[in-house]
Formats: structure tokens, C-alpha cells, sequence
């Protein structure tokens, strides 16, 4: 026995900044193995080291080698590729004979690039890493080298200067052989003051994905056949997680609602909330053709009042696009008629599309983000950006694609190929951030959709002319709003919209009159003279039910009150001529909306805590204001799904305090 445990470190970065921390369950399946084997956990300590994406080399350093540990690995994928290879060297300086371990989808089966780019890395681990890791620190403790790893399947290393990669590791069958992350308390999930430490809970129920989509490495680095696990074990988590009150799940399957398997976990996810109140709601990536089984989930979730959002994954509606990304889609029809079933069931849609694949143009692509925006105007659209271990990467040359990767990430950005100019995409850079800051984060979320049913503008139309009046503007606000545009298209690094959605929940009121001026001008004037007044209402309402910044509501001094335990800002919208909400129900709805004229003021309450999850687009509505009869509904609707409301988000440590109620500006 040593005189003391050899320490290892993993470590993970988040993807997005966020006061919150993202789980690190990748780790935890990493730590919870290895500690399963007798051998490795009597000689060695594990410690998991999870920063913030806004946590500089030199802070990271700081916190993992103030006491070096004997081996270090990274989870590596794009966003943190630079910064890890960084720290290696780092690592080499204080602890020469320790070993650095690469791992994860970005660099595995991508050693040669690695090794050469950062030279302090001594192993790469291909596949799945969790049985590789383990026999790496068995290797490491029985006082071999690097280069003497040869018998560890899933590894590539160097012998003098020939990087060697052992043959691929069989894929885990048996995935409850892995210990779970969750149960054994691998993964820490509260702090000191029993607050869960993350925005979501991250569970699997299998890995893999059957289809071989040409810009996903999804199928490529975790193999084609799904593996599942458990529903054994998958209860135990899903209870593991009730008990300590999670509010929040996300799965990280990739096509949730193709297996039998899918509606059993749904059925044991309904009862742990129905015996210990959690988790509330589930996120998911949804199986992108719709089986009976995706069918019977959507009734189920339904009839028990669990909330939960539909992602559809379209990626494109050119055929061309289609036929290079070796995908098939559902037939457009029967998209729509899916989309109009979700929304009679009420239940939240959301689209995915992929700007620029090979095959696409501007016009296709316009073409069909407005065919899908009539039915679903929150379009979620993501640059292409070239991958490793994809189709893409290998027929790179056939595409003609040109690339560029910028130095703070290791992201292949696409600038042009074969359909798409440089110019061009840059222009539609600049529509996107637009579609994404707008559409997506619903920094606006009745206006497209109203103006769709009642002018004949569409979105696409919306988008662009809200481009050329913020290109116009003067208002220092607004060219704040375009230096955070120019910040997206010149990088070419869509993440960071994530600044422009924060400015406009900061600057709300600078903002606002500019927003409402493009409205007049560039839709109002064009309708109908009968509906121009409630056009400027939607807009003004809009506006004013945006989810309160907590900044904002501390500087506005707005009131607060506290609901069935939660906290709410409150404030008065005034000047509104119509009846919103009940307007906008009929044009849902189908119908023409009765132009009757509604109440003159409207007390909005917005839950308190939206500053923490500003980036994260999925929890817009949940903070948008509601007034006192919609928050009586919801709880009802909870009552009626068996779960009480009376806890708050994680997030919030607000006390209910005294202060006065704020009125909006009366609209012109
Ligand atoms: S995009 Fe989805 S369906 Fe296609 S390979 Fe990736 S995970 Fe599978």
C-alpha cells in the first residue's frame, strides 16, 4: 500500500456560460467505474473538476494544480479543445512524469492532429471511454510508461514519433455494467446548502443512434446499435432524483421515442413524480421519424399534465441538402400534420434547422424556414460547422468546402463550398442571429406569429427587415444590439447570441421603443386598417410579458410577492386597447380575431430567478409574465397532474420584499 492514494483529476468545461453548471455525467460514469474496481479505488482518489465556460487557462490552472494530481483527463470536444491543450503543458511543467489522458467525441480517433497540436498529451482514448480509462490508471499504478500500452483496446499513444492506436474497443452491450453515476455519489449534486448544482439533471437510457446523418459524429464515435439500460436501474435513477427534488430533466439520447423501451421509462418517470413530486418536466432529442410509440409518449405526458417541449429535428427541406446529409426526413405533410396535433394537444414545438449543408442555398433555405414558420414560428437554426469522425469531414474536398477554425475553439466553421458563397453566408450569419435572438430565444413570441395570420409578411420577410432598421437606427441601444450582430457574423460563432439575448433583457427599455417603432413601420403600416391598433398592442404586449431580468427588476425597484412559494416581480402594463391573450387564442385557433376592446391595464407576474437561466432558451416561457388568473390555471393544471407548485426554482434565493409596482410606458 502507497503512503498515500495517487490522485487523479477529470475535468470538463461547459459548453455555455451560465451561472448554473451543467452536470458533468460523462465524468461521472468515468469516476463511478473506476472506483467499482477494488484495485483502482484502494490506490487512487478521483476528483472531478467541472468549470464554467467563462473560466480562463489561468484560473483552471490555478484550481487544478495548487496540488498536482498524478493523472489528469479532459473531456474534450470543440468549445474547449485550445484550453485543455493548454493546461496539459501546464500539467507537463508541474508534474513531468504524470500522465495527460485525451478523451471524449472531439479528439478520439483524431490523436495524430492531437499529439501534434499539443505534444505534452500522453493517450487518446477512442470510443467509449469508461472501461479504457480504468485499465490507463491500473497501467498508470503498475509503473508503466505511456508507450507501454499496448495490450489497453480504444488507445492511441506515441513510440518515438509514430502515433500508434490500438484496435477499437467492443462496444459496452451490457450497459449496466456501468455503475451509475447518479447512485453511487460519483457526481455531487447539492451544495452545502442542499441546492441542486445544476440547471438540469442528465440521465441516459442508451447509447448509440441507427441512422448515419453525414454532419453528425453522434453515430460515427458511438457506434450505430443502441444499446439500453436497465429499467431497473433507470427507475432507481429516475427515484434517486425525485428524492432529491429535481425539477428539471434532460435525457441525452439521441432518439427518444423510437423504443418500447422509451414508454416504459415515461411510465416510471409519471410515478416518481406522482409519489415524490419530481421531476417536473423532460427534455429530450425526439426520434426524427414519428412511430406509434413517440405517439402514445406525447398522450401520456398529455393526459398527466408533464411538461415537456417537442424539438423536432427537420436540419432542411432541400432535397439536394437532404440527399449529401444521407438523411431522410418525414414527408412534409405529415410534419405538418404532426405540428398541428402537438399544438390541439398544447403542447410547445420547436424546429431545428441547419444553415448551410452542402445542397443548400439562400433561397431553399428561406423557402423552408417560412414553409415550417406557419406552423411553428420558434425555429431553432444552427450554422454547419464541420465535424471530426463525420461523413463531412471525409468528402470535405468533394463538397469544395473552405473552413476556417477560430482560435479560441477548435470548431471547423463553415465559410463556403460548392452552393454557398463567402458573401452569402455571411448574409444569412447575420439573418440567423436575428432568427436566433428573435424566433428562437423569444426575445419576441406572439409577434411573428400574429403577423403571419393577419399581413401576408413572412417570417423569413420579418426577420430581414428588422436587420435593415437596426442597420438604420441611431439609437445607441440599438447600435449596442449591432455590435454584438457584427461580434456573431465576423466570427462566425453563433454561441454568441447568448450576449445579444442577455442586452436586450438589460437594456428593455431603450430597446423597446425601437422594436415598437420597426413594428409600426414595417408591419402595422401594411395591414389592414381595422387591425393596425391591436397589431401596435401585440407588439406592446410582447414586450412587456418578456421574462423580468433580475437586474432589471432590482434597478426598476419592482415589487415582489410571493405565490403557492414562489417569488414573483410584479408590474403594470397599461395602455393596452385589446384583449391580448384571448386574441391571440382565436388566431390560434384558426379564427379571425374579435376585435373587441379589452382592458386598459394588465398586473404581470414574472417569476424571480431569470437572470441565472437567461442563455437557456428552454426557460422563456416559464419566466414570461402571466397574470394572476394564468398562474391560478397552471397550478390548477398542476393539481390536476398530481404535483404540487409550491417549490422554487434552485436558483432562487430571493426573499419577499416590499417595493413598489413599476407602470410600463402608455403605448403611443
Ligand atoms: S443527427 Fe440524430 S439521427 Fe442523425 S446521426 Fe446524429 S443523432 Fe443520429
Amino acid at each position: 500500500m502507497r503512503e498515500r492514494k495517487r490522485r487523479v483529476s477529470l475535468v470538463m468545461q461547459n459548453a455555455w456560460d451560465s451561472d448554473v453548471l451543467t452536470m458533468p455525467l460523462a465524468l461521472g460514469y468515468l469516476k463511478a467505474y473506476a472506483d467499482a474496481d477494488p484495485a483502482v479505488q484502494s490506490e487512487v482518489e478521483i476528483r472531478i473538476h467541472n468549470f464554467r465556460r467563462c473560466a480562463s487557462v489561468s484560473q483552471m490552472a490555478s484550481e487544478l494544480f495548487r496540488d498536482p494530481p498524478d493523472v489528469v483527463g479532459f473531456s474534450v470536444l470543440g468549445w474547449n479543445y485550445n484550453n485543455f491543450g493548454r493546461l496539459s503543458e501546464t500539467f507537463k511543467q508541474v508534474n513531468p512524469s504524470g500522465w495527460c489522458v485525451f478523451g471524449g467525441n472531439h479528439v478520439s480517433h483524431q490523436a495524430e492532429r492531437a499529439f501534434r497540436l499539443y505534444p505534452s498529451v500522453d493517450l487518446v482514448v477512442n470510443g467509449e471511454g469508461e472501461v479504457t480509462f480504468c485499465e490507463i490508471l491500473k497501467a498508470y499504478l503498475a509503473g508503466k510508461k505511456p508507450e507501454d500500452c499496448g495490450d489497453i483496446l480504444g488507445l492511441s499513444y506515441r513510440v518515438d514519433r509514430n502515433v500508434v492506436s490500438t484496435a477499437d474497443r467492443p462496444r459496452l452491450r451490457d450497459l449496466d455494467l456501468l455503475p451509475s453515476p447518479l447512485l453511487t455519489g460519483a457526481i455531487p449534486m447539492q451544495d452545502a446548502t442542499g441546492r441542486f448544482l445544476y440547471d438540469v439533471a442528465l440521465m441516459e437510457t442508451n447509447r448509440g443512434c441507427p441512422y448515419s446523418c453525414s454532419f453528425c459524429y453522434w453515430g460515427g464515435a458511438i457506434g450505430q446499435k443502441i444499446h439500453s439500460f436497465s429499467r431497473d436501474r433507470l427507475r432507481e435513477e429516475l427515484r434517486y432524483l425525485g428524492r432529491h427534488r429535481v425539477e428539471h430533466l434532460a435525457l441525452c439520447d439521441s432518439n427518444f421515442g423510437m423504443l418500447a423501451a422509451d414508454a416504459e421509462f415515461v411510465e416510471d418517470m409519471i410515478s416518481t413524480r406522482e409519489q415524490l413530486g419530481y421531476p417536473r418536466d423532460f427534455l429530450t432529442s425526439w426520434a426524427k421519424n414519428k412511430s406509434k410509440v413517440f405517439f402514445s409518449i406525447v398522450k401520456r405526458l398529455q393526459e398527466t399534465g408533464f411538461q415537456s417541449s417537442f424539438t423536432l429535428s427537420l436540419q432542411t427541406l432541400s432535397p439536394d441538402a437532404l440527399e449529401h446529409m444521407q438523411r431522410k426526413n418525414m414527408k412534409i405533410n405529415d410534419f405538418e400534420d404532426i405540428c398541428r396535433w402537438l399544438a390541439d394537444e398544447g403542447l410547445d414545438t420547436d424546429v431545428e434547422l441547419i444553415w448551410g449543408a452542402p445542397g443548400e442555398t439562400c433561397e431553399s433555405f428561406l423557402a423552408g424556414y417560412d414553409r415550417i414558420a406557419k406552423l411553428v414560428p420558434r425555429i431553432a437554426t444552427y450554422p454547419m460547422l464541420l465535424l471530426p469522425n463525420t461523413e463531412y469531414d471525409r468528402s470535405k474536398q468533394k463538397h469544395r468546402m473552405v473552413t476556417v477554425r477560430e482560435a479560441a475553439t477548435d470548431f471547423e466553421v463553415v465559410l463556403s463550398h460548392a452552393s454557398i458563397s463567402l458573401d452569402e453566408n455571411r448574409r444569412m450569419h447575420a439573418f440567423l442571429f436575428w432568427a436566433r435572438l428573435l424566433a428562437e430565444h423569444q426575445v419576441l413570441r406572439l409577434v411573428f406569429f400574429v403577423a403571419q395570420r393577419l399581413t401576408s409578411i413572412t417570417q423569413s420577410e420579418l426577420l430581414l427587415s428588422v436587420d435593415r432598421w437596426f442597420s438604420a437606427s441611431r439609437s445607441p441601444a440599438a447600435e449596442g444590439l449591432r455590435a454584438l450582430l457584427h461580434d456573431v457574423v465576423d466570427s462566425y460563432d453563433i454561441t454568441r447570441i447568448t450576449n445579444a439575448v442577455a442586452y436586450t433583457y438589460l437594456h428593455e427599455g431603450e430597446l423597446g421603443p425601437v422594436f415598437e417603432s420597426w413594428w409600426r413601420e414595417c408591419v402595422v403600416s401594411r395591414a389592414a386598417s381595422d387591425c393596425q391598433a391591436f397589431l401596435e398592442d401585440v407588439m406592446h404586449y410582447d414586450w412587456a410579458s418578456r421574462p423580468v431580468h433580475d437586474d432589471v427588476g432590482r434597478a426598476l425597484q419592482l415589487r415582489q410577492e410571493q405565490i403557492d412559494g414562489e417569488l414573483f416581480w410584479v408590474r403594470t402594463v397599461s395602455g393596452l386597447r385589446y384583449d391580448i391573450r384571448a386574441q391571440a387564442t382565436q388566431l390560434r385557433r384558426g379564427q379571425p380575431p374579435v376585435l373587441k376592446r379589452g382592458p386598459q391595464e394588465l398586473t404581470l407576474y414574472y417569476r424571480i430567478g431569470f437572470s441565472s437561466v437567461v442563455a437557456n432558451h428552454e426557460f422563456v416561457t416559464r419566466f414570461a409574465g402571466r397574470t394572476r388568473e394564468e398562474l391560478e390555471e397552471e397550478a390548477e393544471l398542476a393539481r390536476a397532474g398530481r404535483f404540487t407548485k409550491s417549490v422554487q426554482m434552485h436558483s432562487v434565493g430571493v426573499r419577499v420584499a416590499e417595493s413598489t409596482t413599476r407602470r410600463l410606458p402608455v403605448a403611443p
